[in-house]
């Protein structure tokens, strides 16, 4: 299918427990789309979660929401991807490698499968591990496949830094960067409130000891999941204004700089790994990324960080390659020279 031939108001949510239902409702608000296909394996939590949500477009805008299938894939311009297990109580990100790219090695085929060929957001945990495993076998170019990453962190930290100095948390510019997880990065060395420097500012609000309570900020935000899980059970408004705003990023081809997952070539000493770095992103997904400054703490954390993510990686890649070498009758270095598309676009050189 041509990208022309894409529907770009129509976007397919995969996996509707209480993220996908929670994106499809923040969605369904944003007037974004004009279609939203909800995709589940549990059908009927699919059809009710559409029917539920399909009674408040009165007091949206028009929107088509329905449960479909793969054969609905196809001419959509995204598709969100949050089918898999969440994490429990005490348990980390990492924790759900397993389960969650068995689910993908059910996912990614179908994807592929139904000829898609517009933009794959990774909502599922781990999500760096996971947008690495979709940008290989989902048959997209890089660009195109990339994960919700720490926008959500980013947004807690703006969040909490906002509350702290007392200011709209959108006049924040700070970064969380590296694994959505454990080894998230503070980007304190780039920060600033409007341009003006985080240390200046928060002597101008009176806040003479700021260091130590940006590191008490910095793991609050880390952190934040594990509180919610342990009151609540889950995480998932947060993450679906986050979706939201990717998506407004991609259909309104804002080019906005988002720290979303995406794969890392030769930066900071980082190479052939998904992570979250700022990037500009639009109609084509991955523009490009941005090189904000680190110090030499945060690039070294940043490396620990890849390094940590490329282990796990490694321990469970052999196990999917080898699923879709058996499907293909093709040995893994022959499936990624035969199969794996180039970028594409004019502008989608990731730096
Ligand atoms: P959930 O258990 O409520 O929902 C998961 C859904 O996936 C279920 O409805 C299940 O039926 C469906 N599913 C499972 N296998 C499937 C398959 N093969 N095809 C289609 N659907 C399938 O979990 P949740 O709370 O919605 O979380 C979903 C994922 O999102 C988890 O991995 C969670 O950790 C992650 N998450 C990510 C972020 C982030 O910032 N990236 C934030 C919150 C949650």
């Amino acid at each position: 299918m041509k990208e022309d031939c894409l529907h770009s108001r129509k976007v397919v949510i995969i996996g509707c427990g209480f993220v996908g239902a929670a994106c499809a409702f923040a969605l369904m608000q944003s007037g974004l789309f004009s279609e939203i296909v909800l995709i589940d394996s549990d059908h009927a939590k699919a059809e009710g979660e559409a029917l539920d949500i399909s009674h408040g477009v009165p007091f949206a805008k028009p929107v088509k929401i329905y449960a479909g299938s793969y054969d609905d894939v196809r001419d959509a311009s995204m598709i969100i991807l949050s089918a898999g297990a969440n994490q429990k109580a005490g348990e980390t990100r990492l924790d759900l490698v397993h389960k969650n790219i068995e689910v993908f090695e059910a996912v990614l085929p179908q994807i592929q499968k139904s000829g898609f060929k517009g933009i794959l957001l990774v909502v599922t945990n781990p999500v760096d591990i996971l947008t690495t495993v979709a940008q290989r076998y989902a048959g997209l170019p890089e660009n195109k496949v990339f994960g919700s990453g720490t926008v959500l962190d980013t947004a807690r930290l703006k969040y909490e830094l906002g509350k702290h100095l007392n200011v709209d948390p959108r006049s924040v510019h700070a970064f969380i960067i590296g694994e959505h997880g454990d080894s998230e990065i503070a980007a304190w060395s780039s920060a600033n409130v409007s341009g003006i420097e985080l240390n200046r500012f928060c002597q101008m609000r009176g806040h003479l000891h700021s260091k130590k309570t940006m590191q008490k900020i910095a793991e609050d935000v880390k952190n934040s999941a594990y509180e919610i899980i342990e009151k609540k059970k889950a995480t998932y408004y947060g993450i679906a204004m986050a979706v939201k705003r990717i998506c407004e990023a991609v259909v309104r081809d804002e080019k906005s700089i988002l720290p979303i997952s995406s794969m890392i070539h030769n930066m900071y000493g980082v190479d052939g790994v998904c992570l979250s770095m700022p990037a500009i992103v639009g109609k084509d997904g991955v523009e490009t990324l941005v090189p904000i400054k680190l110090n030499d703490d945060e690039s070294e954390k940043l490396k620990k960080s890849a390094e940590m993510l490329k282990n796990v990686l490694g321990q469970h890649s052999k196990a999917i390659g080898a699923f879709h070498c058996l499907q293909k009758g093709l040995v893994e270095e022959e499936y990624f020279v035969q199969e794996r598309p180039e970028k594409s676009g004019t502008s989608a050189r990731i730096q």
